[in-house]
Parts: C-alpha cells; structure tokens; sequence
C-alpha cells in the first residue's frame, strides 16, 4: 500500500524564451522569418564570421522594454551585453549574446487566478534580452545532421519567475496570462508549438518533516511544446519526487539537481544531460557592443505601447457592463475579441446580449461589422425575431446582405408572431391536443409544460416568442 503522502509545498519557477517580432535580427540586418530555405537568411554577423560587429536592434530593445514595462519590471537605467560561453553545433561563434548582471529588467509579476478564484502575484526575478541559436536537423534515416542559421540571431526575451507558482495549474495559469501580455502588446506570436515561446519549469518540493524541511532537489524540464504538457510534466515530476522520498527518506536531499525531458506519448520524464553551473559559460562583457543608457525618451516609447492590459480590462467589462467575471475572462483573452466587444457595445448594442452572441461564435457572427452585429443584437432584444430563427436564418442572410436587419426579417418570413389573439387559439387548440399534459400543469407539474409549448411553436413555425407563449399558457391554464 502507498504511503499517503507526506506534508509538502511544490515550488515551481518558470524560464521562458520569447521570441521578439521585429522585421530584422537582433544584431544585423537579416530578415526574421519562419520556414525560409535553409541558410538563406544570414550574414557574417549572425554566421559568427571573425571581424563581423554586432549593432543592437533598437526596435527589439523598445518591445523588450514594453513587455517589462507591462510586468511591472523595474527598468534598468544602465544595460549592457555579455558573451555566454558554450559549444554546441548550433552556435558558430562559441557564445552567445545575452546578458548577465545588468538586465533590462528586475522585479515585477505576473498575476495569475488560482483553481480557488483567487488573484496571485508571481514575482519576476529578471527579463533580459539575448540572441537565438540555429536549428540542428537530425535525419535519423541517413544518421546525419544539418544545420540551418536562419534562426540564429533572432531576438529572444528571457522572463525568469521566482519560484512562486504552486501547482502544475498555477503553471498552466502562468503561461496563459503570461501569453495573454504578449498577445495584447503584440510583441510576438508567442505560439509554443511553432516555438516562437519556449519555456523550462523547474520545480522541487519542500517536505515538511516535524518541523524541519526536506529538500527534493531542484529539476528542470526542457522541449515542452505545449502549456498543456508543461501542466502533464509538472504532475509526473511531483510524483516522482514523491516517489524518491519514500525510497529514500531524508536521504533525497543529498541528490543532485538535474534537466529533464519529456516524453508525452509515455506521459513521462526522462534524465538529459547535467545541468551546467553559472560559471561554466564564463560570462564577460560583449566588447563590441558600448553599454546603454535608458533615458525618459526610451521609457516614454516603450510605455506608450502598452495598451489597457488583460487583467484591467476584464475588471473594468465587469464593473463597466455589468458582466459576469466568466464572460469577462472570455471576452479578454483575445484583445481582437475584446475590441470587437467594445464595438458592438459602443455600436448601441445592450452589453450582456452582445456579449452572449460574441462568445456563441461562428462565422456567420464574424462576418457581420460591429454596426450590423448591434443591429442583429437589438432586434432580438426587441421580440422582433425569434432567438432560434434568427441564429438560424437571419445571421446568414444578414452576412451576406447590406439590407437593412428589419427588411431581411420580412423577407425571410421571420417576424414573431406578436398578435395575442392568434397565440391564445393555438394555445387553445395544444390544451385540447394535450389533455395529459394540461392537467399535469394544473396539478403544479411545470415540467408538461414543455409539450403544450411545443404544440403552439409548431402551430405558429417557431416564430412565437417562448416567454409570451409560456404566459399565454399559463393564463389559460388557470381558468377553471
Ligand atoms: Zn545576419
Ligand atoms: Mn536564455
């Protein structure tokens, strides 16, 4: 039998690489683009020739300083670049340009909502800028491996969390607001799948043993493609680290810390190589690249980018139209979405109702402009046409044609059914139809009421309004 598990907190940190997007690299003038013909997009710079200079990619430096900006970062006032040394066959030039004790950034959180609802602030440690390695392409047919430098030398911004996050939801929670930044200031695609976001949790756990505190050792998780597998290979991890304590008692805080990999199909992590020590890159300062200096001009350029951002703008949709925070989370996920809400509202659309149709989706309801999506929107609101007719019929029509939303309903034969004396003889004709399911209204048993207002849809070709046939019933109902 498993032991039930000891008392334990899980401490999760979260680094992630984004890639910036800027029409060139960050050092040269090399276009950035994704799926080019290999090695098509490079240059002595960003090949790492002997005697080629670096010169920064000021409109990378602006959308780096926005995205920290946006955090809540505290802007350095005096930045440089390092040379991060290390071999590998995607790197030409034996380092790479990042930065070490001057980032761009430090401080500031992203706020994430717990599984409980609650807000919480996870801390950032650093945001700094580097550059992008290439892409080894290993061909297991032949047993060789190409490489391609089109992606060498793309800007990249590295976001360092502390160790804060709390659960492997909290580290779903992270990335998605995280990406919900990015998505709003438009700095990148931040897609994990193309790789233009990549990120590494680390997580250990702290065990508490009668006062004392057992330290599982400290694992990073590399090539996880998905927020989905970051969630899956946070679970494995925690449970192996479980499993280790029960092995080994106390003893697991004498392991070493390690890099892990994951394996989705198996649903499990795997040991990769140990992880290097600071100091093995021997870091020093980048000699052709002068430091830099943020005055108000660069602060003022990089804040003016910043837009109203998620977590404010789905406060202000609660309190402002009236919406439920769950249509609020919806609604600003995507600023398009969010934009477009706005539209339709300002447009002379009642919020709630817009909200509703917006989040219903569809493509009907994308075609329509802000103008004619608050026109649909009203005349539903109004009686004019039927919920289910108009989704149905008048969406379509309405995507499709200029005419007004009023003409296509009479054309379409869509006009409710409004006159009271020919709802009250259907509503006659169903009772008599229905005699069972009369008296079991009568008798206090809403449920029948289904069928008698199924009986006078159909009479009238469902273009009746549900709550005036329901009242008409019931009125009926109630005479002796
Ligand atoms: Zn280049
Ligand atoms: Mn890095």
């Amino acid at each position: 039998m498993t032991p039930t598990p000891p008392d334990h907190r899980v401490l999760i940190g979260m680094e992630v690489h984004l890639q910036l997007r800027t029409a060139s690299k960050m050092f040269c003038g090399c276009p950035v683009r994704f799926g080019a013909p290999p090695n098509t997009l490079v240059c002595p710079v960003c090949l790492g020739l002997p005697g080629s200079l670096p010169v920064p990619n000021r409109d990378a430096i602006v959308l780096a300083l926005s995205l920290a900006t946006a955090f809540g970062c505290d802007l350095a006032e005096r930045t440089k670049f390092d040379r991060k040394h290390y071999f590998y066959p995607d790197l030409t030039k034996g380092y790479q340009i990042s930065q070490y004790d001057l980032p761009l950034a430090k401080g500031g959180a992203i706020e994430i909502v717990t599984e409980g609802g609650e807000a919480k602030r996870i801390r950032l440690r650093r945001l700094h800028i580097e550059e992008d390695v290439g892409k080894s392409l290993h061909d297991d047919a032949s047993g060789l491996s190409r490489l391609d430098f089109n992606r060498a030398g793309t800007p990249l911004v590295e976001i360092v969390s502390e160790p804060e996050i709390a659960s492997p939801e909290e580290a779903r929670a992270y990335l998605n607001a995280l990406r919900a930044v990015v998505q709003y200031l438009d700095v990148s695609d931040g897609n994990m799948q193309e790789g233009n976001l990549r990120c590494e949790p680390n997580v250990n756990l702290h065990i508490d043993r009668g006062g004392r505190t057992i330290k599982t050792p400290i694992i990073e998780v590399k090539n996880l493609n998905s927020v989905r597998n970051v969630e899956r290979a946070m679970q494995q991890e925690i449970e192996r680290h479980l499993e280790l304590w029960r092995t080994l008692g106390d003893r697991v805080a004498d392991l070493p810390r390690g890099t892990r990999g994951f394996d989705d199909v198996r649903d499990t992590t795997f040991e990769l190589r140990e992880k290097e020590e600071a100091h093995d890159y021997r870091y020093f300062p980048e000699p052709d690249i002068p430091p830099i200096t943020f005055g108000a001009t660069w602060r003022a350029e990089a804040g003016a980018r910043v837009p109203e951002l998620p977590d404010a703008r789905r406060r202000r949709f609660s309190t402002a139209y009236g919406l439920t925070a769950y249509d609020a989370d919806l609604l600003c996920r995507e600023r398009a979405t969010a934009d477009r809400f706005e539209a339709v509202v300002a447009a002379g659309a009642p919020p709630k109702p817009a909200a509703n149709w917006l989040l219903a989706g569809g493509a009907d309801i994308a075609r329509l402009s802000p103008a004619r999506l608050a026109e649909f929107v009203n005349l539903v609101e109004q009686g004019r046409v039927a919920r289910q007719a108009a989704a149905r019929d008048l969406l379509p029509r309405m995507a499709e044609s200029d005419s007004p939303a009023a003409e296509l309903i009479a054309e379409l034969g869509l006009a409710q059914v409004e006159d009271a004396s020919l709802l009250r003889e259907a509503a006659r004709r169903a009772i008599a139809a229905e005699p069972q399911a009369a008296r079991d209204v009568r008798d206090g048993k809403q449920k029948a009421l289904g069928a008698l207002m199924g009986h006078v849809m159909r009479q009238t070709g469902g273009k009746a309004s549900p709550q005036a046939v329901r009242s008409v019933l019931l009125d009926l109902l109630k005479e002796p």
